[in-house]
């Protein structure tokens, strides 16, 4: 048997590999492929996945397939490359030959590539898992091989299918529809607020504790219509709330205060743009909680449900932009099917 871990773009006839898992790594840049620069500093996207996978101790395990999607930092990632993402990933699933899919990515705006594959993939019968790192790969006690591994063993696990897409960070089994970055250096940089993980990785296997709910999937569309977050803070002037409005984006969502209020001289403004037809969306910027008609006064939540915005529970303004772009490319300005892509 060829103990070397098997690597193998479409896994046909390995020797002895008929018992192995066979995982596709899609990588995609970040910290966990840099490499130092010039002045020392981490260039992101620099290293290749196999490089990495080299490192994990995987060999004979499982057989992997590397394929490089992007090299590149993660405030580069977008919409463009969400949808190839996706692609990519539908047609290895569709394939049927594969039993689980690892995506690497940086830190940054890991939280938004991973929620939109959430959003649009089926993963009953493929586990689809996202990883990155803190540390850059030549750093003292780095992450990036680690996770790199925790990842494919999840990947790898039936009990890792049908739960959505799955984050995997410092051993912590995290539902993409729920994980936050909450730390820029700590090796702990992930968690999902007030919720926790759903499950561990503890010496090779995964442990799984909680169910995620589940929000129903939607369509990989061609093109995202631009939806921009309005963040809410204490003594915010109207001209902010104006000037964002004024560029004309297709929907908007207020990363609201508490239950979902906003800044009072925001008020008239939102109250003026909903009644042009604007789609406004109000969630909470706290970090764990409904929005809730709660109160009734100027700004409040209730005042901007009864001017036609309409409200989010338990998503990160991140995340809710991310569903109401795609639900409002599958149903346009159907505002009741758009709040109803939101139910839990
Ligand atoms: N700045 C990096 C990125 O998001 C951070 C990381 O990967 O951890 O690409």
């Amino acid at each position: 048997m060829n103990n070397k871990l098997q690597k193998n773009k479409d896994f046909s006839e390995l020797p002895g590999s008929a018992a192995l898992k066979r995982i596709v790594l899609l990588s995609t840049g970040g910290t966990i492929a840099s490499a130092p620069g010039r002045d020392g500093r981490a260039v992101a996207g620099v290293l290749s996945g196999e490089a990495l996978l080299a490192h994990t101790g995987l060999d004979g395990l499982m057989q992997a397939s590397v394929e490089s999607v992007f090299q590149k930092a993660s405030n580069a990632i977008g919409a463009t490359e969400w949808r190839q993402l996706a692609e990519r990933c539908t047609q290895l699933i569709d394939s049927k030959k594969i039993d689980g899919i690892v995506v690497t990515h940086g830190t940054d705006t890991l939280e938004d590539t991973a929620y939109y594959l959430h959003c649009v993939l089926d993963t009953a019968d493929v586990p689809v898992v996202v990883t990155g790192s803190q540390r850059v790969p030549q750093a003292m006690g780095s992450d990036a091989y680690a996770n790199l591994r925790q990842a494919m063993e999840l990947a790898a696990s039936p009990h890792a299918r049908g739960l959505g897409v799955l984050v995997s960070f410092n051993q912590s089994v995290f539902s993409a529809g729920f994980v936050r970055k909450v730390s820029s250096y700590q090796l702990h940089g992930f968690d999902a607020p007030g919720l926790g993980p759903i499950g561990m990785l503890d010496e090779g296997g995964f442990q799984l504790l909680q169910r995620p709910v589940m929000q129903k999937r939607l369509p990989n569309p061609a093109q995202l219509p631009r939806v921009d977050i309005l963040p809410a803070y204490g003594g915010a002037e109207a001209e902010m709330a104006r000037a964002v409005l004024q560029s004309a984006p297709d929907a908007l969502v207020v990363d609201g205060l508490g239950r979902g209020q906003v800044p009072l001289a925001w008020a008239p403004v939102l109250a003026e743009a909903l009644e042009k037809g604007a789609i406004i969306a109000v969630c909470s910027s706290t970090l764990h909680g409904a929005t809730h008609e709660s109160y009734d006064y100027p700004g409040s939540l209730h005042e901007l449900i009864n001017a036609g915005a309409f409200n989010v529970s338990h998503l990160s303004a991140r995340k809710a932009r991310i569903r109401l772009a795609l639900s409002m490319a599958a149903y346009g300005k159907n505002i009741s099917a758009i709040a109803a892509a939101f139910n839990w």
